[in-house]
């Protein structure tokens, strides 16, 4: 019999958060080790529920989803996101260029696949939330890198980004409230980042899947809201706002000029009308959370604020990997991750994967190595600081203890 293979298409596909660690992982815990999961941004296990209103209009009204929705969405949860979006001051918002999808990631892949042609490049952020990359490769484009720059608390570095810019280019990247960083990014950046796509004709996508999950004041500053010029595609979703991503239910609004867009919404509608629609239970639940975020109060809001639980663990979670002799780390402003620089020379690191991998094995607690979302360099890593206070503080011990007398090449 002959081998059976993947496909080609995914040669240059990464997803580590998911890769051969976690497969560790899983054997160590079938051996009957306990591990703790820092690796991926899921808050239901770490004991955080979804608001309660929401979990209510989706019971009560479960007996009406058992039938396809509209592709592009439920026409209530649509005109939820329709209004938060008008909210937030988004100009030309359309009902019907709004798209809800099984999770943004969904979204992220078919936007891809509706969008490039092989070797259409797309910009994106290093380190990344690596799904982009994924699927930027996966649709036959490339993925070109633009420098974060940790001196500068991860802004995107506007010179590398607009010196990576060919004729190439079809699009740019940016994801703020930033994962894996935490970074917020001021409204000024925000606005010099619009000025180059117009300047260029680039279309953004805003990843925003973090939009309310914020420390410290900061506020959420969306190019949507600040051109009519370029194409914008923003996306959200209840995932980590409303702390549901197991239903897996994300939404993209596209914004800006659409004038010369017509035929690439179409390529977006056919990909729609293929998976028929996104899963309608999940669906029933927008209204409740968006209704919930337009008042000004989500259940997310008290857990942010000092004092809440979030907060509490973002501060820990700081001090303690500050206090560590060889690790720093950038105080995160918003989402649920720290993505501390250790010192290679210290510890003889010559791999990120190599050391995730050894701490995973002393220590039983799983984080991802900074390579995974495409960072060049072997010298970062991400926790998650979604478990409680105590059971984080325990782990945070454990990485202090490993690493006070770690050497990888010894
Ligand atoms: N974008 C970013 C930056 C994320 O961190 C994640 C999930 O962690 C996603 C998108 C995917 O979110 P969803 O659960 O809506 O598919």
């Amino acid at each position: 019999m002959q081998e059976i293979r993947k496909s080609t298409k995914l040669d240059n596909v990464l997803y580590d958060i998911r890769g051969p660690i976690l497969d560790e992982a899983e054997r160590l815990e079938e051996e009957g080790y306990s591990i703790l999961k820092l690796h991926i941004g899921n808050p239901a296990p770490f004991g955080f529920n979804a608001p309660d209103d929401l979990l209510h209009d989706v019971v009560v009204n479960l007996k009406d989803a058992q039938g396809y929705s509209n592709s592009r969405g439920l026409y209530s949860a649509r005109k939820a996101v329709y209004q938060y979006y008008q909210y937030r001051q988004f100009p030309d918002v359309d009902i019907d260029d709004i798209f809800i999808g099984n999770g943004v990631s969904e979204l992220i892949t078919m936007t891809m696949q509706a969008l490039l042609d092989n070797g259409d490049e797309i910009l994106i952020p290093a380190p990344d939330y690596p799904l982009w990359t994924a699927s930027v490769n996966l649709a036959g484009g490339r993925s070109v890198h633009y420098r974060c720059d940790e001196q500068a608390d991860w802004q995107p570095d506007l010179d590398d980004l607009e010196s990576k810019i060919t004729d190439r280019t079809k699009g740019v990247v940016l994801i703020n409230p930033n994962n894996p960083t935490g970074a917020v990014y001021s409204r000024d950046l925000v606005e010099r980042f619009v000025r180059i796509a117009e300047r260029h004709g680039l279309i953004i996508f805003a990843d925003e899947i973090y939009d309310q999950v914020l420390y410290d004041d900061e506020v959420c500053h969306s190019p949507a809201a600040m051109t009519e010029d370029t194409l914008v595609l923003t996306y959200s979703g209840l995932s980590k706002n409303f702390l549901a991503a197991g239903f897996r239910c994300g939404w993209l609004v596209l914004t800006g000029y659409k004038d010369t867009a017509g035929d690439f919404i179409e390529g977006l509608n056919m990909l729609a009308n293929m998976r028929l629609c996104s899963n309608v239970p999940a669906q029933l639940g927008v209204q409740a959370a968006l209704g919930a975020s337009l008042g000004g109060y989500t259940e997310s809001a008290k857990l942010l604020a000092p004092g809440g639980r979030l907060n509490d663990q973002r501060n820990l979670a700081y001090e303690m990997v500050s206090s560590i002799p060889g690790l720093s780390v950038v105080r995160p402003r918003g989402a649920f991750y720290l993505f501390p620089r250790i010192d290679t020379e210290k510890f003889g690191i010559s791999s990120d994967e190599r050391f995730v991998l050894d701490f995973l094995k002393k220590e039983h607690t799983l984080v991802v190595q900074g390579s995974g979302f495409n960072w060049p360099e072997q010298d970062h890593f991400r926790i998650v600081f979604l478990p409680d206070i105590e059971q984080l503080k325990a782990a945070l011990e454990g990485l202090g203890r490993f690493l006070a007398d770690y050497r990888q090449n010894r």
